[in-house]
């Protein structure tokens, strides 16, 4: 296996406070990496940094061996690399077949032009936008919600939409941040039982930040434990749970 994504000795500072602090880590090609850590480890400001929504302060961040580090977000998204964003408060009013056709261009953050039509395929044919997307609806098993106003969907239902949007482009390594929080047992089966399909089936790589340890066991390895902005420890999950010191972390002092 092959690195998709590697950080090498990269930091964030705010003002004075390291917020990632020499952070060394790499995410293989094809792989479910986890990415866990106590609140205020430096994860969501990691993968800000991945997916070239904040520039590091000093460090290298590549994608295929090639330095992309300080690169903005829209560069990261045509090489494959996204977050994925709840969906803006202007698109809850249109359907869930709608939401699937807006890609995004820009992923800079939830606002109207996050999600505005890529140039390449202004062009493009509607109707065959329209396949995708009902391809897409069909692969995710949420075919029957199509004409649902995104606003009316469930947090989980959500999540899927969201999902399904990075299968609206030509992602390669999705991140993401905290998908669990809010959705009930059903639909996060769902939720990791198209993750788990969209990685062996097409390939796709993903880096997940997550609190919910049975989703992280379900589906991460290997896993990376983060605290006070570095990296303590990589493994399987079982290694990392009965590491002394990764118990330390979450519930020492
Ligand atoms: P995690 O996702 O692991 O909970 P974050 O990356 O969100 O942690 O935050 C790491 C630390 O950096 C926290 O102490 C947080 O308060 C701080 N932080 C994050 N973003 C900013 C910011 N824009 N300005 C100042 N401090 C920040
Ligand atoms: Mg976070």
């Amino acid at each position: 296996m092959s690195a998709i994504i590697e950080v090498e000795s990269v930091s964030k500072r705010f003002g004075g406070f390291h917020a990632v602090d020499d952070c060394t880590l790499s995410v293989e090609e094809g792989s479910v990496t986890g990415l866990i850590g106590p609140n205020g480890a430096g994860k969501s400001t990691l993968f800000n940094m991945v997916a070239g929504n904040l520039a590091p302060t000093s460090g290298t961040i590549r994608v295929d061996g090639e330095d992309v580090t300080g690169l903005p977000a829209h560069s990261l998204f045509s090489r494959g690399v996204l977050r994925t964003f709840q969906i803006a408060h202007e698109f809850s009013h249109m359907s869930v077949t709608e939401n699937l056709m807006m890609v995004p261009e820009h992923q800079h953050g939830e606002s109207l032009f996050s999600a505005w039509l890529r140039p390449g395929r202004v062009a493009r044919e509607e109707a065959e936008i329209h396949r995708e997307a009902d391809e897409v609806l069909d692969f995710l098993k949420i075919t029957h919600l199509r004409n649902e106003r995104a606003g009316n969907l469930s947090g989980g239902q959500k999540k899927l939409l969201e999902l399904g949007r990075t299968m609206m482009t030509n992602a390669r390594v999705v991140l993401l941040d905290e998908i669990a929080a809010g959705v009930n047992r059903t639909l996060l089966n769902d939720l990791a039982a198209n993750i788990e399909r969209l990685n062996t089936e097409r390939g796709y790589t993903f880096f997940v930040i997550e609190h919910d340890m049975d989703l992280i066991a379900r589906l991460c390895d290997p896993v990376i434990v983060m605290a006070a902005g570095t990296v303590m420890t990589k493994g399987h999950i079982t290694d990392i749970q009965n590491n002394p010191a990764v118990i330390e972390a979450y519930f020492g002092g």
